[in-house]
C-alpha cells in the first residue's frame, strides 16, 4: 500500500515539530496540522512569553537595588501594554521561525484540525473551511494539553495561564487560585509588576512534590514580597460586583475582594475530539494516551509524544520523544529518552531550580541520608539591604556517597542547576563535589563547598513549615571567610 506520507504529526509544538523536522531530515515525507500558533504551547502561552515577562518583572526590584550602589532611580512607571506588545513581536517572530524550519525541511503544514479516521488516515478540517483525508504509514500525536477549569460557581469569571499573556491591562489586585509551578511563577510575575497578590492553595504548603525546605523556603521569600499565601484554603465562589470587581467567597465563608483571578490548578490532554476511541487508541485514567516503551500507542502504527502522553509533561521532555520516534522509524540510531534525573526550574521570584530527589523522596528510597544545606544573603544583598536569603541543599546516599538531590532557591537558579544535573546523571558523589574548585565569587560555589552535614539527619522538617526561618543557618556567604 502506498500512502501520502510517511509521517503524519498532529500538533506542531514542541514535540511535533521536532518529529517532524529529524524525519524530514532522515528522507521521510512528512506532513503535519496545527489549528493554532506554531510553537505550540510553550512558544505561545508557556515557557517563552512566561520567561519574557518573569525577565521584565524583575526590573521592579532591580531599579530598588540599584540605589545601594550609588544610583538615584527617579520612580520608575511600567507600560503594560508595551510589555504585551514587544513579548507579542517576539512570539511572532518565533512562529516565523517555526515555519521556515518546517518548509526548508520539506515539511508540508497544514492549517486546521486533524482527526483519526483509521489507523493510518486522517481527516484534515481545514482553515478554509474544506475538508479532506491523507494517509500516512505512520501517525504521531503531539496535540499537547490545556489548562483545567475550576469548576465552582462562578469559575467563568476567572482566567487561565493562555488568558494572561493577552491581557489588555494589569489587575491591582490579583487572586491566584493553586499551588503548582504556573500559580507560583504568574504571581511573582504580577507581583513583580505592581499588583496586590494573594495566592490560595488548597493544601498546606504549596509545591506538592517539592522538597520541603525547598517549600517553606520559597513561601517564607515570597511572603517578604508581600504575596500574601493563604494555604489550607480554596474558593467556594466568585462574584462579579457592580463595581466590576471580583468577590470570592472561600471555603471558610470569608470572603476576599480582587479585580482579577487566575486559576492555574493543572493541565489536561488534549485528547477530545481527536477520533481516538473510534481509531482504538487507549486513554489512562486521567485522559492521557497510554504509550509503550517506544512511545507507541495501543495501534502500531500510531505514536504519540508530549503533553498528551500519561508522562512528565515539560518541553525539553517533548523534544527528546519526538526525536526519538523520528529516529526509531527512520533509521536513525534512536536515542531513549530517560525519565530518570530531569533537572527542572521553577521561575518564580525568587527563582528554584532542582535535580534528583527530595529529601523526603531519598529517604523513602535509599533510607540513611546525608543532608547539607545552607542559607545565606546573596553578596549582591550586602550592599542592596534586601532582605532576601538564598537556599542550597545537597542530598546524598549516606551507604554510597552519591549525590541523590540537588535544590536551589535564589538567583540563576535554573542556570546553576541546568550544570550540576550533568553531573548528577554521571553518578557524582558528594567527595567530587567536594574536589571541585569553586568560582568566586558566585552563589554557585557555596554547592563545592559545604562540608558540614546537617547534625541530625531527621532535622526539624516538619516544625511550623510555613513561617519558620530557616532552622540552620550553616554559612553568611562571604561573612565568615
Ligand atoms: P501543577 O500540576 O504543577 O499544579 C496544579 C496545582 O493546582 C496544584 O497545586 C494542585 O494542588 C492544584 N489543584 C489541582 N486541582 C485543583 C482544584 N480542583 N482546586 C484547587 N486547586 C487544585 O499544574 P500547573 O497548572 O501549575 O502546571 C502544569 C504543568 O506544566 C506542570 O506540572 C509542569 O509539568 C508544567 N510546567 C512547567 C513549568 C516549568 O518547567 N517551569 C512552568 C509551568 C508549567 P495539589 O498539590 O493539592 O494537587
Amino acid at each position: 500500500m502506498t500512502f501520502d506520507y510517511d509521517l503524519f504529526v498532529l500538533g506542531a509544538g514542541s514535540g511535533g515539530v521536532r518529529a517532524s523536522r529529524v524525519a524530514a531530515s532522515l528522507g521521510a515525507r512528512v506532513g503535519v496540522i496545527e489549528e493554532k500558533a506554531l510553537g505550540g504551547t510553550c512558544v505561545n502561552v508557556g515557557c517563552v512569553p512566561k520567561k519574557l515577562m518573569v525577565m521584565g518583572a524583575h526590573f521592579a526590584e532591580e531599579w530598588q537595588d540599584a540605589a545601594g550602589f550609588g544610583w538615584s532611580v527617579t520612580p520608575p512607571t511600567h507600560a503594560w501594554s508595551t510589555l504585551i506588545a514587544n513579548k507579542d513581536r517576539e512570539i511572532a517572530r518565533l512562529n516565523g521561525v517555526y515555519g521556515r524550519l518546517l518548509e526548508q525541511r520539506g515539511v508540508r503544514v497544514h492549517r486546521g484540525r486533524g482527526v483519526l479516521r483509521g489507523p493510518h488516515e486522517v481527516e484534515l478540517r481545514l482553515a478554509d473551511g474544506s475538508i479532506t483525508q491523507v494517509t500516512a504509514q505512520h501517525i504521531l500525536l503531539a496535540v499537547g494539553g490545556r489548562p483545567v477549569r475550576p469548576a465552582f460557581p462562578g469559575a467563568e469569571h476567572v482566567m487561565i495561564s493562555d488568558d494572561v499573556f493577552h491581557l489588555p491591562e494589569l489587575p491591582r489586585r490579583m487572586l491566584v487560585i493553586g499551588g503548582g509551578y504556573i500559580a507560583v511563577e504568574l504571581a511573582g510575575v504580577f507581583a513583580g509588576y505592581g499588583a496586590q497578590v494573594t495566592l490560595l492553595y488548597r493544601g498546606d504548603l504549596f509545591l506538592r512534590g517539592f522538597d520541603h525546605d525547598v517549600r517553606t523556603h520559597l513561601a517564607q521569600e515570597l511572603r517578604k514580597k508581600h504575596i500574601d499565601l493563604r494555604f489550607g484554603r480554596d474558593v467556594a465562589r466568585l462574584d462579579r460586583q457592580p463595581d466590576g470587581s471580583l468577590r470570592a467567597t472561600l471555603d471558610d465563608g470569608s470572603t476576599l475582594d480582587a479585580d482579577g483571578a487566575l486559576a492555574a490548578i493543572g493541565r489536561t490532554p488534549n485528547t477530545a475530539g481527536l477520533g481516538l476511541e473510534e481509531v482504538g487508541v487507549k486513554l489512562d485514567r486521567r485522559g492521557a494516551i497510554r504509550v509503550d516503551a517506544r512511545l507507541r500507542t495501543s495501534v502500531p502504527s500510531i505514536w504519540a509524544v508530549g503533553d498528551v502522553i500519561d508522562r512528565v509533561a515539560l518541553t525539553p521532555v517533548a523534544l527528546a520523544e519526538g526525536m526519538l520516534v523520528a529516529q526509531q522509524l527512520f533509521g536513525a540510531e534512536p536515542r531513549a529518552v530517560d525519565y530518570d534525573l530531569i533537572p527542572s526550574a521553577v521561575f518564580s521570584n525568587p527563582p528554584i531550580g532542582t535535580v534528583g530527589l527530595s529529601e523526603e523522596e531519598a529517604r523513602a528510597t535509599v533510607g540513611a541520608v546525608d543532608v547539607f544545606r545552607t542559607t545565606f544573603t546573596p553578596m549582591k544583598h550586602t550592599m542592596t539591604g534586601r532582605d532576601e536569603r538564598t537556599l542550597m541543599k545537597i542530598v546524598v546516599d549516606r551507604a554510597t556517597d552519591r549525590v541523590l538531590g540537588l535544590h536551589v532557591v535564589g538567583p540563576e537558579a535554573g542556570e546553576i542547576i541546568q550544570g550540576f544535573a550533568v553531573a548528577l546523571r554521571c553518578g557524582a558523589t558528594k567527595a567530587q563535589l567536594d574536589s571541585t574548585l569553586g568560582i568566586h565569587p558566585t552563589l554557585a560555589e557555596e554547592l563545592v563547598t559545604m562540608r558540614e552535614r546537617c547534625p541530625d539527619p531527621d532535622h526539624e522538617l516538619h516544625v511550623d513549615h510555613v513561617n519558620a526561618r530557616p532552622k540552620r543557618i550553616v554559612s553568611e556567604q562571604w561573612g565568615e571567610g
